[in-house]
């Protein structure tokens, strides 16, 4: 079951460039700031009530992160979802014939375990699964 909207993902160039312009926003200060050394990103969270945003800038130009960034600019990178059983989950959609690139969750920021769906079969958007540990 998916639960709700978990976060939005941002990818901008530079968190330290960024970071004041969201804090101002929404009103609220970054609560984590987290390396992800296997996806090559540095990542941002900053909530407010239910809702989180997720900044991220990449740490290795041959990161997902520094190609998205070189080919579409900063901005909306993905949504994710929050779910109560990732495993179940990842079955529910590849049996229905969603293309994940991630078959098994992985470690992600923010002590969760993720996977993410492409965005080839899911309209253009990328979506990332998330499930406390
Ligand atoms: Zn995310």
């Amino acid at each position: 079951m998916l639960n709700k909207i978990e976060h939005l993902g941002i990818a901008v160039k530079s968190i330290d460039a960024s970071l004041k312009t969201f804090e101002t926003l929404l009103g609220a200060e970054c609560y984590k700031v987290e390396t992800v050394a296997s996806e090559g990103v540095k990542t941002a969270f900053i909530q407010i009530g239910e809702s989180k945003i997720e900044l991220l800038e990449a740490t290795d130009s041959n990161s997902p992160i520094a190609k998205y960034l070189e080919k579409r600019g900063q901005g909306i990178h993905h949504i994710a979802f929050d779910v109560s059983d990732i495993y179940k989950e990842i079955e529910r959609l590849k049996k229905a014939d969603f293309e994940l690139i991630h078959l098994s969750p992985k470690d992600g920021a923010d002590n969760k375990l993720i996977a993410f769906l492409h965005p080839k079969s899911t309209e253009g958007i990328l979506v990332e699964l998330c499930q406390e540990k």
